[in-house]
């Protein structure tokens, strides 16, 4: 993975750029000690790391507004940052960029359970949204199980999805509106509290963009009302092929429980140790929860369990109470970690018609003995949204290299068979030059095009989502 050189000169004028940022924030609000922006070298994506030139936190949009007009009459770049949680390195800094962090930016501003919405500052994180409203008996859908950390701005930056979206939606499809700072420092609103807004979809554009547009200070979320009750269950199966097939069938048959998902033999092993969730040891474990009235769920869990007997399970287990449940998923939003306790890894994520999965997981399979790399299998598979975790060792020479080739040949196979090289986590670094893969110059020309209209010095994260070939001449 390359980045661009980084400009000398801007590193050169740190000193005027810090006093001109200080001039404009608190004190404390301005982090140019080496030793503490360390902390922002990388995000979730921890194989690639490079320190800030400086990080400032700003309080209000008002200061977003002041530290992005400042830093676009200096010529510094900005990369926005939520919780630094990307998968995919859309937080990682350069070395002549100032890391624009939201954490400060947590209230909640306004809360109307009549109209279903709740506005929020967008770096309050997306856990602590549902935990505002879960009193009066409603939710925040969108459930990355990055939800304790994560924050709504990443949601919106990279369009988050998680286990329960396969209902729910992502979090397009619960937005009804954000305040987003442009780099010039205008500050634009778009959309509101209510379902739709006049004129085009500019919410649809600002929602995945990936920091590339502006930088989101506020956001108004839809909320729901909880359902009266929700039940998963376990099914186990002796292969992944299998399990696979069973999604697919369950799928057609038009059925839909609110959350699908998948997990391997490696994946479950590592989970079930550190969250003891209770998961049987099989090859292949689907987690499948559905939702409504107690006779709904009954009826939803027949017409389930009688399509996956189809698939002669090895293991089937109905959760028989809420503790139950808060374990099942407990693991399952614990599986990411659990894996990074036993390995380094490097976590893909691409997107293919449901009825792929099968071939899919097969051919994933046989690219892992290919290429000398063990793959875990865990993901939203009601989705299709496949998450190949790929182990390698850091400090092995050449297994990093090895990684890129395997994950590039995986995403280059989800677009093969019909799908997109993202699902939820973005392009950011990590897919950035795949992008040759689904689109032509053509295409990228006009992606791009869109950028200049908000950013036509083309200072905001600039080296992220577009080959860096292909941005070249703009970014200079
Ligand atoms: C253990 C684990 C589990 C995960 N599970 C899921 C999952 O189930 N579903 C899922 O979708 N993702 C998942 N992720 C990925 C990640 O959590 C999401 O992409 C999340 O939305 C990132 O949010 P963040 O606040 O950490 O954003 P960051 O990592 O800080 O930034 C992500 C991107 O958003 C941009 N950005 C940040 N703030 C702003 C802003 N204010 N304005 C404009 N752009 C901004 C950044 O520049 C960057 O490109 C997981 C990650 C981990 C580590």
């Amino acid at each position: 993975m390359q980045m661009p050189v980084a400009n000398a000169g801007i590193i050169a004028r740190k000193p005027e750029i810090v006093a001109r940022l200080r001039s404009l924030l608190p004190f404390d609000a301005v982090i140019d000690d080496p030793l503490e922006t360390k902390v922002y070298e990388c995000d979730a994506l921890s194989a690639y790391r490079c320190p800030p030139l400086v990080v400032v936190l700003p309080a209000s949009t008002a200061e977003t507004a002041m530290v992005l007009k400042a830093c676009h009459e200096m010529g510094v770049p900005v990369v926005p940052r939520g919780s630094g949680t990307s998968l995919a390195g859309g937080a990682m800094p350069t070395a002549d960029s100032i890391i624009l962090g939201v954490a400060r930016l947590d209230a909640v501003l306004e809360t109307d359970y009549e109209n279903r919405f709740i506005r929020v500052q967008s770096g309050r994180t997306n856990l602590s949204v549902t935990g505002a409203v879960e009193t009066n008996g409603f939710f925040y859908a969108p459930d990355p199980s990055s939800q304790l950390a994560c924050a709504i701005a990443g949601n919106i930056a990279m369009n988050s999805g998680g286990a329960h979206c396969l209902k729910y939606g992502v979090t397009t499809n619960n937005l009804l509106g954000v305040t987003m700072v442009t780099m010039a420092g205008e500050i634009i609103e778009f959309g509101g509290a209510y379902l739709d807004s006049g004129g085009y979809d500019l919410l649809g554009l600002i929602c995945g963009s990936e920091g590339q547009l502006g930088v989101v200070t506020e956001a108004t979320l839809r909320i729901l009302a909880k359902p009266e009750g929700a039940r998963p269950v376990l099914i186990g199966f002796d292969s992944n092929e299998v399990a696979g097939a069973c999604v697919s069938d369950i799928i057609q048959a038009g059925v839909l429980p609110v959350a699908i998902e998948f997990m391997d033999r490696p994946v479950i092993r590592a989970a079930e140790n550190f969250t003891k969730a209770g998961y049987p040891d099989v090859k292949a474990l689907l987690i499948i929860e559905v939702e409504g009235s107690e006779a709904e769920i009954t009826e939803q869990l027949e017409k389930i369990v009688e399509i996956a007997k189809r698939h002669n399970p090895v293991a089937l287990r109905e959760s028989q109470s809420a503790a139950e449940s808060a374990n099942i998923w407990k693991g399952r939003k614990a599986a990411f970690g659990a894996m990074g306790q036993i390995n380094d890894y490097m976590c893909l994520d691409g997107t293919i018609p449901v009825s792929q999965l099968p071939q899919v997981l097969r051919r994933i399979t046989e690219l892992s003995q290919e290429y000398g790399l063990d793959v875990g299998n865990v993901f939203h598979a009601g989705d299709g949204n496949m998450h190949p975790l790929i182990l390698y060792d850091a400090n092995k020479a050449g297994d990093l290299e090895t990684c890129e080739a395997l994950g590039a040949e995986i995403l280059k196979l989800c677009v093969e068979v019909g799908g997109c090289l993202t699902g939820e986590h973005g392009v950011g670094i990590e897919k950035r030059d795949l992008m040759y893969t689904q689109f032509n110059g053509d295409d990228l020309e006009i992606q791009m095009a869109v950028k200049d209209v908000f950013d036509p010095d083309w200072l905001l994260n600039p080296a992220k989502v577009f080959p860096l070939t292909a941005s070249e001449a703009r970014r200079a």
